[in-house]
């Protein structure tokens, strides 16, 4: 997810530009979307409309966040909004008995925008008609969401409704892209943030390459970037309000604070949500150019200067009013004073009463700080400031550089899937034929049989296959014994054991597993991994050269695991001959099955990196995403389900 590029290949690419304000510019451009990657957005927006508006008839999907705030970055998730206040409407209508039902229609219909035709197809064995969208929980809808996208929206897996998360939503994987997408229903003011921050973008053109700059600053000092929200980090979405309160605060403004736009905004324009005030003007024409003339670079260092020791603890930071008030003030406003204060207060522009860095703690708002002055200090040097003639790093780059602090604050407070970046596997159970998964669907065990079976499949593929070496999350000793336990399988899985070793009458009486009582837990466990070679590099070359070079004879019976594990050691041969290797790159994977809850026993793994000294996590990560699924799979397959481990 997000940023692909390597720094390495950043570097030369940057180091290239003439100056810094080149380079400023230069990674916008490295990280925005390609035009085919915002059509295939579009397209799978325009394809899950049209499927959704069959079930929900005059719903509308619509992308916000980083798709479409401007400020994108390859591979970057697709949020969206499943409007549907139309199909509220619409429904109620509907379920008005015939009489008031006759008048009603016609003005219910003229409020729906989009194709009438469809509306009319809503009949007794609609989905709609077991569900009140009025008095439905959003539980109840996000489940009806993710049935309807794993039943009917081709080329989608992975789909999950997380009704319990802060911000409910369903997340899917788009198979052939691997996109990842977040739907939800309740988020009308993140669409309408979503367009004040592209407006900013419009309005003065120094906001995206600023904005891109200091995101990768701050995903390199482990400032920002919660992969999954929660965790102590800054998110893009505050990050972005802090540059964008910034442009508003020089002098003079670079950009207009927002009750200054809502001046603007003229009569259709204007609007309130949840509550707020939201009125904004659409269009930036409507704007005059700032009289600001600084350039980037000096913006640049001079966003780490003010910061440097500003005192976020005692101040709201109001992008409403162009603004950072004192706390005693923001304490006696009505609206202001239910801000959830802490050790960052950057008060949302229309939610006033929305502190959007709350979750930031007071041990990462001094790092903010104490980086902003590393920053500072080396945005006065020379380096900084000038192409070097001698082919050294200059400018930018250098700013990116982990340097000497390569920890990562993430996994000091321990391994949650909240701050690592998640892979999900498909069930082991799609091994199988479809009636014997019917027949072990929902039985006494299944997740744990499962479950096992996955983690020795992924510890055969990571220490067999890749060579990394695995060893059991000492600070975790628990979900160790959890794990133990499975793989001794004293975790009972024995009603789905039973069913597999009846359906194998090759097994004997006396190996088959005895009926005992179940335990449906989650099961967990965690394990630390180090890897010393860079697996992922050039494997399809090497996989080819491989194969080219075998005998005919061999090619015909070949285990592809096999051949998978003879494309490490070449690698491994090619990176380091036969001599010693250090370690590259540590991670904690944390794997956690469906939960009890959930019948399709697939797995999810929570990849954290601890060590990362050259930044490669990121890289062999997107390998991962795509090599673990199918090896796993096929581990499984080949062992079989009811093998013993
Ligand atoms: P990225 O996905 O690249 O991290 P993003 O801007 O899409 O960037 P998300 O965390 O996916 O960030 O959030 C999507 C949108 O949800 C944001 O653009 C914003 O509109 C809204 N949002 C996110 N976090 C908050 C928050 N803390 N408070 C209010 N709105 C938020
Ligand atoms: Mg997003």
């Amino acid at each position: 997810r997000g940023q692909e590029l390597s720094l390495e290949k950043l570097s030369q690419a940057l180091c290239l530009c003439s100056d810094v304000d080149e380079q400023l510019k230069q990674l916008v451009s490295l990280f925005q979307f390609s035009e085919n990657e915002r059509k295939l957005r579009e397209l799978l927006v325009t394809l899950l409309q049209e499927v959704f508006f069959e079930f929900f008839p005059g719903c509308e999907v619509l992308p916000f966040g980083s798709s479409v705030n401007s400020f994108e970055v390859h591979g970057c998730d697709l949020d969206l909004f499943l409007d549907l206040e139309h199909t509220k409407t619409f429904q109620a209508s509907a379920r008005k008995p015939q009489e008031e039902k006759q008048s009603e229609d016609k003005a219910a219909m003229d409020t729906l925008s989009e194709d009438k035709a469809a509306l009319d197809t809503l009949s007794e064995d609609s989905i709609l008609s077991d569900v009140d969208l009025e008095s439905a929980s959003a539980s109840e809808i996000l489940e009806l969401i993710a049935a309807v996208l794993r039943q009917c929206v081709p080329g989608v897996h992975g789909v999950q409704a997380l009704t319990s998360a802060r911000l409910p939503v369903v997340k899917f994987q788009h198979k052939e892209s691997l996109l990842q997408g977040d739907i939800s229903i309740n988020n009308r003011l993140a669409f309408c943030n979503t367009r004040l921050l592209q407006l900013y973008a419009e309005v003065d053109d120094r906001v995206r390459p600023l904005v891109y700059t200091l995101r990768y600053w701050a995903k390199q000092k482990e400032l920002a970037g919660n992969p999954f929200g929660g965790g102590p980090l800054l998110n893009n979405y505050a990050l972005t309000l802090l540059v964008l309160f910034f442009l508003q605060t020089r002098s003079p403004p670079v950009l207009p604070a927002v009750a200054q736009l809502k001046e603007l905004a003229d009569e259709g324009e204007k609007a309130i949500i949840d509550g707020w005030d939201c009125s904004f003007p659409k269009d930036s024409s409507k704007m005059e150019p700032s009289c600001n003339l600084e350039n980037l670079r000096s913006l640049l260092a001079e966003f780490f200067h003010v910061f440097t020791d500003y005192d976020f603890a005692s101040t709201v930071i109001s992008l409403r009013e162009g603004q950072a008030f004192p706390l005693k003030d923001i304490l006696a406003s009505e609206t202001s004073s239910m801000l959830k204060l802490g050790a960052l207060n950057i008060q949302d522009p229309f939610e006033l009463s929305h502190n959007v860095a709350g979750n930031v703690n007071e041990k990462i708002a001094l790092r903010f700080q104490s980086r902003c002055r590393d920053a500072a200090k080396y945005c006065r040097s020379l380096q900084y400031q000038r192409k070097s003639s001698k082919g050294k790093t200059w400018g930018l780059v250098r700013l990116f550089q982990r340097g000497d602090n390569t920890e990562i604050s993430i996994t000091e407070e321990g391994p949650a899937a909240g701050d690592g970046l998640v892979i999900y596997l498909p069930s082991p159970l799609l091994v199988l034929t479809e009636e014997q998964r019917r027949k072990l669907c929902g039985t006494e065990g299944v997740q744990q049989l499962c479950f096992q079976k996955v983690c020795t499949a992924l510890r055969f593929v990571l220490q067999d296959v890749l060579k990394c070496s695995v060893s059991q999350d000492e600070d975790n000793e628990n979900m160790a014994n959890a794990e133990q336990a499975v793989l001794r399988e004293e975790v009972p899985c024995v009603g789905a054991k039973r069913i597999l070793a009846e359906e194998d009458s090759s097994v004997p009486d006396s190996k088959r597993p005895r009926l005992e009582a179940v335990s449906t837990r989650e099961e967990k466990v965690s394990w630390h991994c180090t890897i010393c070679h860079k697996v992922w590099l050039g494997r399809r070359k090497m996989r080819r050269e491989l194969q080219r070079n075998a005998a005919p004879s061999l090619l015909q019976d070949v285990d592809s695991l096999q051949v998978e594990a003879e494309v490490t050691e070449a690698i491994r041969q090619q990176e380091h001959g036969s001599g010693p290797a250090q370690p590259l790159l540590m991670f904690r994977v944390c794997i956690v099955s469906a939960g009890a809850a959930s019948q399709d026993c697939r797995t999810s793994l929570c990849f954290t990196p601890f060590q990362d000294p050259v930044a490669l996590f990121q890289d062999f990560f997107h390998f991962l995403q795509v090599f673990l699924p199918k090896t796993v799979m096929k581990h499984i397959k080949k062992h079989g389900l009811n093998s013993s481990v």
